[in-house]
């Protein structure tokens, strides 16, 4: 394992772009980023209808760039014009590349490997865009989306987007709760969904969760189910339907239908460490724009690259970069069914040196779980074909981002920690890996056309000051933003674009270093203010997760008679460590070491394992109502998207007897 920075002050730390990956890259310096930054600040007009006329294929063209701004929440791109995002991520590419792979798909079993070419993909989201048709979708209608992370998900969400209706993926780990409070907001009378998935060697019972659901959503007609385990379901033959079979009936050529730039794409509900789930909506021209672009540049993904992100489909991480991004560009896009300990430790990096892969993506969550295991587990495969290592959900604790650097990478890899969030539809503050010198811990500097600034989280007043700290907001539209929260636009003004007027309100907390670069330092709900010093979770979790016995950490703020807060730590240890006193005391020392003396937490609770959502984010909302003892069901709120339920009765019961 490798040293832990005790009192250093990271922002010093300064790691230079790789020489192998700016070679050939687009933006191979960081002049060169500064030179297309500041033209796509000041010139908003001209960079973004470059952009949409370089990276979109139109059927008309659009006749204003932009309308609308952030204090009205009226914004708009490209008005207009009209464009098919099925027909510019498959269509156009098929005269040069039709026998090109588009997707590579690797099932849970690593023996279960499948390549889609653009050609195979085109016909599967023919057949099934008539089939729905066939059964009456229609343009503005909603289609619910409930299948593990397989080609047939990205068949769906193009079929969807072929023929102008509005995807709502629904994650497949999501239970029966989740999905009924998303296919009623969405009023979705289409279903499609799978026998089971398979995760980790177990199936999931995905149909049968459907079935329950539809049991309580009765105005859902049709559910349309791709086999792909084959395994033991119910069928109801008035409303099921067997999607392979009902497709191979209907004609491979399905036209696309004329979208307006504003029409809505997809409606995608947040994961909900924050409360009830919101439903943001995307819109055609200006979501696909933003993907494409940063996929592009984030990645620097060239045409003979093998790029794989890991995430699920369920997410906005699937959505803009293993489907619309990727497609958009005529990409080979991977997609994973499995987990990364399944079969053991080492499935990423064996599937890396089998794929060749040139780009991988994952989360923070994953780094830290892999990284208990023994380098070995890495070394053992040949990871040579690696250009870009890519973050995303979370801050990466600077402990994580090396070891991502030094093991997976081997030194020779950019690493690009990418902050953003659904309703930004891309990266927002990113490195681009040939031009930007990274820090670990730092998202680094902000995308093209997105313009920063930090507020006084009380007063709301601007910080000028380059070295500042305070809530992160942006202070103009950008095409990739989402357009409202379904059917509550004044939910969407009320939690965006009221708390700071005038400003774009991300919710994050955020410093600002010497050299202009940007620190998330986690939510600002979640900053803790100990006698009178605002602490951001992610500082005081990376202090922990410094020291060697520290798998992850959570820190949480609650009520202190002298210091207004006190801090409490939820950890989780690494192997061969155990709950005694002077695993404590070390860790309160790290905390101490590195931060200072008043950081120091007041309490640290061992825990097996924390409460996170779905999509691998620690839950510190329900830690906090653990910790103030307010854990009856309604007091805890909804807890449909956490991931391991049981975390939550182990701490209630742990804190109580603490
Ligand atoms: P909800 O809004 O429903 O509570 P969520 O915010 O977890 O859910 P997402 O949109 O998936 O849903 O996540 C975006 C958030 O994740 C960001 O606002 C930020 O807090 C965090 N995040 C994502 N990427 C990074 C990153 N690279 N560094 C720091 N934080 C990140
Ligand atoms: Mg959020």
């Amino acid at each position: 394992m490798m040293q832990n920075n005790m009192n250093v002050d990271e922002s010093l730390y300064i790691i230079q772009p790789p020489q192998r990956v700016s070679d050939g890259s687009y933006i191979n310096s960081i002049e060169k980023y500064k030179e297309l930054y500041n033209e796509s600040i000041n010139s908003p007009i001209t960079f973004w209808g470059e952009q949409a006329n370089k990276f979109l294929t139109w059927f008309s063209p659009f006749t204003d760039v932009s309308i609308g701004n952030l204090s009205q929440g009226d914004i708009g791109w490209f008005l207009n014009g009209k464009l098919n995002v099925s027909y510019n991520c498959i269509d156009r590419h098929l005269q040069e590349n039709r026998d090109k792979v588009a997707i590579i798909f690797e099932g849970d079993e690593p023996n279960r490997v499948q390549k889609i070419t653009y050609y195979e993909l085109y016909l599967q989201v023919c057949r099934l865009a008539n089939l729905l048709l066939s059964l009456g979708v229609k343009k503005g209608d909603t289609v619910a989306i409930y299948l593990p992370n397989t080609p047939d998900a990205i068949y769906s969400m193009l079929a969807c987007a072929r023929i102008g209706a509005v995807h709502s993926v629904i994650f497949g780990g999501f239970g029966v709760e989740a999905i009924i409070s998303r296919i009623e907001d969405s009023h979705s009378k289409i279903i499609i969904t799978a026998d089971e998935g398979m995760r980790g060697g177990r199936s999931i019972p995905l149909k049968k969760n459907i079935d329950s659901a539809v049991y309580h959503c009765k105005f859902v007609e049709k559910v349309l189910v791709f086999k792909n385990t084959g395994g033991n379901i119910q069928w109801n033959a008035e409303k099921d339907l067997w999607a392979q079979e009902a497709m191979q009936e209907q004609r491979p050529y399905c036209p696309p239908v004329q979208m307006d730039s504003e029409d809505p794409l997809f409606l995608l509900y947040t994961s909900g460490s924050t409360g009830k789930p919101k439903g943001l909506l995307h819109t055609q021209a200006g979501y696909l724009l933003y993907a494409a672009m940063t996929h592009r540049y984030v990645f620097d993904y060239r045409d003979s690259d093998i790029y794989a992100c890991v995430a699920d489909v369920g997410w906005i991480t699937g959505h803009s970069y293993i489907v619309y991004g990727p497609l958009c560009n005529g990409a080979t896009t991977f997609i994973f069914e499995g987990t990364p300990m399944y079969p053991n430790a080492s499935r990423y990096w064996d599937m890396i040196e089998r794929h060749r892969i040139t780009q991988f993506y994952t989360a923070p969550t994953a780094i830290r779980s892999l990284m208990k295991f023994s380098v070995d587990m890495v070394e053992k495969h040949d990871r040579s074909s690696l250009r870009v290592l890519g973050s995303v959900g979370e801050p990466i604790n600077p402990e994580a981002w090396r070891w991502y650097n030094q093991y997976v990478g081997q030194g020779q890899c950019a690493i690009v920690d990418t902050y953003w969030q659904t309703e930004t539809g891309g990266h927002i503050i990113t490195p681009l890996p040939g031009a930007t010198p990274t820090k670990p811990g730092s998202a680094t500097l902000p995308f093209f056309g997105i313009q920063l600034a930090i507020l006084d989280p009380q007063t709301g007043q601007l910080q000028e000051e380059t070295k500042s700290e305070g809530v992160l907001v942006l202070t103009q539209p950008w095409p990739g933003m989402a357009r409202t929260i379904y059917k509550s636009h004044s939910r969407y003004l009320d939690t965006y674009m009221r708390p700071y007027p005038g400003y774009y309100f991300t919710g994050d907390g955020v410093s600002r270093d010497q050299d202009g670069y940007y620190w998330i330092s986690g939510r600002v709900d979640d900053v803790i203010n100990v006698s009178g010093h605002r602490l951001g979770t992610a500082e005081l979790e990376s202090a922990l997760v410094g020291c060697s016995s520290c798998a992850e950490a959570a820190v949480i703020g609650y009520p202190h008679d002298i210091k207004g807060q006190g801090i409490l730590a939820f950890v989780t240890l690494k192997h061969g460590y155990q709950e005694d006193e002077q695993t404590i005391t070390l860790l309160k020392m790290e905390v101490r070491n590195t931060i200072g003396a008043f950081a120091t937490p007041d309490r640290i609770i061992i825990t097996p394992s924390l409460p996170k959502t779905r999509s691998g984010k620690i839950m510190r909302r329900i830690l906090r109502k653990i910790a103030s003892n307010e854990s009856s069901p309604e007091q805890l709120g909804d807890l449909s998207t956490l991931a391991e339920p049981e975390t939550v009765q182990y701490l209630i019961n742990k804190v109580k007897s603490n």
